[in-house]
């Protein structure tokens, strides 16, 4: 890959930063959000080259995507995957050793196979993280959870699969280019809903929302960590 796209990837990560860091200033927060950067359907190579910028958490999508791609590249790289999971790839998917936080659980099938992957996998000392997602748009397209039911969902995880751990709820969100998206309000407030049902505090149960159209409205609000790929590594072909 030649020396003007890694650089390009590395101003494209300061630039992203710097934007969620004056989000989170303007919000008045004290945490600064966790960047995640998406690389689904790019080559390792850029994985590669914002890896040598100091990136260290990417998303990926696809289950044999992930797998192979993590099999090439550093064994320090924290994997989310944020994909539409079937049950019957669990077992891959928990192959990767450096799998950090699973975002996409929506329905229990999920979670019970993840759990007894993660369970089964010999090359995992620590229970696997996994975050809830949540259909905050209500568009059929998406994935998710209804919104009300993340509580239920999340119980079954807490209570049920005592190889995960559940870090939080995840969502997509909608296409609405207010300051104060509605989709993320309703975010914030299924994680009121779960926190109560479980009896922890909102604030031990982080949100991921935020992409490359709406991230700092979405740290603005209230995000833990937002997920971008085109702003990073550019445009991707129609489906993905
Ligand atoms: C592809 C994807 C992203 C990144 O989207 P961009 O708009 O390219 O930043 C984030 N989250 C999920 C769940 C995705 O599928």
């Amino acid at each position: 890959m030649s020396t003007n796209v890694s650089a390009g990837i590395a101003d494209a990560l300061r630039d992203v930063s710097a934007r969620i860091d004056a989000a989170a200033k303007d919000a008045q927060r004290t945490s600064t959000p966790r960047l995640v950067a998406v690389s689904k359907t790019k080559p390792a190579e850029m994985v590669q080259a914002a890896y040598g910028a100091g990136q260290r958490h990417f998303g990926e999508n696809y289950v044999q995507e992930l797998v192979t791609k993590a099999s090439t590249l550093p064994a320090d790289i924290r994997w989310h995957f944020i994909g539409a999971l079937q049950s019957n790839k669990a077992k891959l998917l928990l192959n990767v050793p450096n799998l950090y936080l699973v975002e996409s659980v929506d329905r229990e099938k999920t979670a019970s196979a993840l759990n007894k992957a993660a369970g089964a996998a010999e090359n995992r000392t620590e229970k696997l993280r996994v975050l809830v997602q949540v259909n905050t748009s209500g568009e059929e397209s998406k994935a998710g959870c209804a919104i009300g039911t993340a509580a239920e969902l999340a119980e079954y995880v807490a209570q049920s699969c005592e190889h995960l751990v559940l870090a939080g709820l995840m969502t997509i969100g909608a296409p609405d280019k207010s300051y104060e998206p509605a989709a993320f309000a309703s975010l914030v407030r299924e994680r009121e809903a779960v926190a109560a049902r479980l009896g922890v505090e909102a604030a031990s149960l982080e949100l991921s929302m935020g992409m490359s159209g709406d991230f700092e409205a979405a740290v603005r609000m209230g995000s833990d960590s937002v997920r971008v790929g085109s702003l990073l590594f550019g445009a991707r072909q129609y489906p993905a």
